[in-house]
């Protein structure tokens, strides 16, 4: 070989080598994903019957094939916390889309919000009465609009414009939801919201909660669900949240990114962050955060004596669980 042919394989070397560097941040997340998600804080009864307790565990194994599908497959986080949330709407059983709770005057306010962390672009939909999947309402204001959060008429009326799927109110309507509110005119404890966090294979963090809201709440009263910083939040950088609980509370302690703001100027790990949050800011019963960090580390801390919740994750996890 001559000299000049050696030079030039070295280039070329070189040249293969950079343009391997250059592609390499999209994987740069080394085939890893996480996805956890829950179906609220409360206090679901540890005697609840076994058709019952199974009806929520399989639901929520269903829900997390689903996300853990998509992100197997090389999806999009974004993509696995709708397509998840949108399966927890359609489900009778969680208090989100069909089966949300009913309002003081008997009817239903539904409440979402969607985050991005590579960008923190986020959309998010307050007291919408007709659309069916307000998880997938909030990505289309995220993405169509250059808003960030539409309320009540307006948020119905994109919806129609948008070409969403729209019901009428009555559709949410379940007799389990009627009964508890015959039972009581006071505001029940918090229940079966549904919020779903990923970490997808390029490394991207989304979250995305929605919810009926809280039982008996007064017309035109919007919880921290819909609201990025008290019950969502996305960041790349540091972590991704979705809460559930009493939405007050949430709203008060600015929750979801709180727990972001502890690991990017303290240094706190995803874990000390959201026990520093659950266990020392807010109250004791307050409700439950679940999480996911760019590592691919999670949480699932709640103060309430159960809440539904399931992780997966490209080591092989996959777990559902109900109580602590
Ligand atoms: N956080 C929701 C709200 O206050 C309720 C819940 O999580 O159950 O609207």
């Amino acid at each position: 070989m001559n000299k000049n042919k050696f030079f030039s394989i070295i280039i070329l070397f070189f040249v293969c080598f950079i343009t391997f560097q250059i592609t390499l941040p999209a994987q740069q997340n080394e085939g890893k994903y996480v996805i956890v998600l829950h179906g609220g804080a409360g206090g679901f009864p540890k005697d609840a019957t076994d058709s019952l307790k199974n009806a929520y565990l399989n639901s929520l194994s269903e829900a997390l094939s689903i996300g853990k599908n998509i992100l197997e497959n090389g999806g999009s986080s974004l993509d696995a916390v709708e397509k998840v949330i949108n399966y927890l709407e359609d489900n009778p059983l969680f208090n989100a889309g069909k089966g949300g709770v009913f309002t003081s005057e008997g009817k239903h306010e539904l409440d979402a919000s969607i985050m991005f962390g590579k960008d923190l672009s986020t959309g998010a939909v307050a007291g919408v009465t007709i659309i069916k999947n307000p998880i997938s309402l909030a990505r289309l204001v995220m993405e169509k609009t250059d808003h960030v959060l539409f309320a009540g008429k307006g948020a119905d009326e994109l919806g129609l414009k948008l070409g969403v799927p729209v019901v009428h109110n009555s559709y949410f309507h379940t007799e389990d939801q009627y009964y508890n509110w015959l039972r009581s005119n006071l505001p029940k404890q918090p229940g079966e919201t549904v919020g779903c966090v990923a970490l997808d294979k390029q490394g991207n963090i989304a979250a995305g909660t929605s919810t009926g809201g809280r039982q008996n709440k007064m017309p035109g009263r919007v919880g921290d669900s819909p609201l990025i910083n008290a019950g969502t939040y996305a960041d790349n950088k540091t972590c991704g949240v979705s809460a559930t609980g009493i939405g007050e509370l949430f709203i008060r302690y600015t929750v979801a990114y709180r727990i972001s703001a502890l690991m990017e100027f303290k240094g706190y790990s995803l874990k000390q962050a959201c026990e520093e949050v659950m266990y020392k800011v807010l109250p004791e019963g307050a409700g439950g955060i679940i999480a996911v960090d760019k590592d691919g580390n999670y949480e699932m801390v709640f103060t309430t004596p159960a809440m539904f919740r399931a992780v997966a994750n490209s080591n092989g996890i996959f777990k559902t669980e109900i109580w602590k």
